[in-house]
């Protein structure tokens, strides 16, 4: 009989894990549970619908029906999965629209829930607006849409840049509330200083070491005594592994949250596969990472299905890469930063360059800042961060690329890099890099 793969979770990971699984065997019943409206929606385009950017119907890749008839895929959208029952192998759970419970059997089962938004104990958090799914897109567009100019954002990571970004190009009044003492914490603080400058250059109004203490229906309330009129308020103050289910499966979950995997994403039952956000994935430095990025996602589907069918396949330590726009700047980084290194009893060495984007004397060319964080005796790249305008993207992933393959960072001086005048400088500031190294 054919095998039966049930995909909790039909975003970004289980898509990935149930189209992949299809090419690979074109009989196995592949069902895909997703407890909202949509499958296949685009998580990390969200907030350019707030700014018009990006159409609605454009984040949403695929319907139940499209995935039908092109995957053969089983989607179900509004079923909700309640309970695994690793004995009987089922999967128990019911439809939220109807409230009908169903059970259905699998022979293998991938988990996909994803992360959820952090909700500090804030006295009237409820009102604001968290920006992980469609529905919550659509809640806070409609209330920024009908409200007062003035929106308050809870959270300068990714998501509440991103959002302050796309909510400023529409014209509202936008504050930017962040508890820690830097915009960006995937950064080292002289390079989020940067961010933060654009910010405000652009009009949006950035407190770091915000402490909100209270939210209102018109205001919100910080511990130093401002009182910031809020109209909108978004939730951005991070997010964390949604593990209950595999949790109440007694399923091995670390204690600070995360569905523990092995390098084939097996959990500790081998019958399940777990991906996405809503597990621990293992740094550069082999320590557990959460690491709740798209492109991880997206890999890990991939093996997780891969290695459900057979093939050899892993996912070993991966260096986080992330990257943002914000205005006219990009700012990314790969690896680990220099607290992070620190943190974990290393002493890098670090080099900052501020090169042109391209030959100084070609138009147009834009300034960037550089970051290499590596052991100074052996050459080993810890991390990189890349804040500025064109080409920023190019020298961050370069610099990706040889974190993880090892390039040592006095080797990054024999990158044979492309070169022309419009692009880059025969010595490329990633070269550049390698020869401070040096
Ligand atoms: P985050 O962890 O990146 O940032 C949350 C921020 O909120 C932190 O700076 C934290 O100090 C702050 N914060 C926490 N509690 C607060 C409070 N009470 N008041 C004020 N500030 C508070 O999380 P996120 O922005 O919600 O994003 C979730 C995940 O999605 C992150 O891992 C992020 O990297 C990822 N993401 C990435 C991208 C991208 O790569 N472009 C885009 C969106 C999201």
């Amino acid at each position: 009989s054919p095998l039966r793969v049930i995909v909790i979770g039909g975003v970004a990971g289980g898509m990935s894990a149930a189209t992949r699984l299809r090419r690979l065997n074109e009989t196995a019943l592949i069902t895909v549970l997703e407890r909202g409206p949509y499958v296949s929606f685009a998580n990390c385009g969200l907030p350019y619908h707030l700014s018009g950017t990006v159409g609605r119907d454009d984040l949403l890749l695929h319907t139940p029906d499209s995935l039908q008839a092109r995957f053969n895929l089983d989607a179900r959208v509004h079923h909700e999965a309640l309970q695994i029952d690793r004995a009987a192998r089922t999967v128990t759970g019911r439809q939220t629209l109807t409230g009908e419970p169903f059970t259905l059997p699998y022979d293998r089962l991938i988990l996909s829930p994803g992360a959820h938004a952090v909700r500090p104990p804030i006295p009237g958090i409820e009102r604001a607006f968290p920006l992980r799914t469609v529905p919550d897109l659509d809640r806070l567009k409609a209330a920024v849409d009908t409200a007062g100019p003035h929106v308050v954002v809870i959270g300068a990571g990714f998501i509440g840049v991103e959002a302050a970004e796309n909510l400023r190009a529409a014209g509202r009044h936008v504050t930017l509330l962040e508890a820690g003492p830097q915009v960006l914490p995937p950064l080292d603080p002289e390079l989020a200083a940067l961010v933060h400058q654009e910010l405000d250059r652009q009009g949006v109004h950035v407190a770091t070491g915000a402490a909100v203490t209270r939210v209102t229906d018109t205001h919100v309330h910080l511990h130093s005594g401002a009182c910031l009129p809020a109209d909108v308020v978004v939730l951005a103050a991070g997010v964390r592994p949604s593990d209950q289910l595999a949790r109440d499966a007694g399923l091995d979950v670390a204690t600070g949250g995360g569905i523990l995997v092995n390098d084939h994403l097996q959990t500790s039952d081998p019958l399940i596969y777990a991906v996405g956000d809503a597990i621990l994935t293992r740094d550069a430095l082999d320590q557990p990472a959460f690491v709740p990025l798209a492109w991880g996602a997206n890999r890990q589907g991939r093996v997780a299905a891969d290695h459900l069918m057979g093939r050899p396949a892993s996912y070993g330590p991966h260096p986080a890469t992330a990257i943002a726009r914000i205005f006219t700047l990009t700012a990314g980084s790969t690896g680990l930063n220099e607290r992070q290194v620190r943190a974990a009893g290393l002493t890098p060495t670090v080099i900052h360059t501020h090169p042109a984007s391209h030959a100084g004397y070609y138009p147009g060319a834009q300034g960037l800042h550089l970051k290499l964080v590596f052991d100074a005796a052996t050459g080993r790249i810890y991390g990189a961060q890349a804040v500025g305008g064109d080409g920023t993207d190019k020298r961050l992933d370069v610099l990706a690329t040889a974190l993880h393959a090892g390039v040592r960072a006095d080797d990054l001086a024999d990158l044979p890099l492309a070169y022309a005048p419009p692009y880059g400088s025969a010595k490329d500031p990633v070269n550049m890099l390698g020869y401070v190294a040096q």
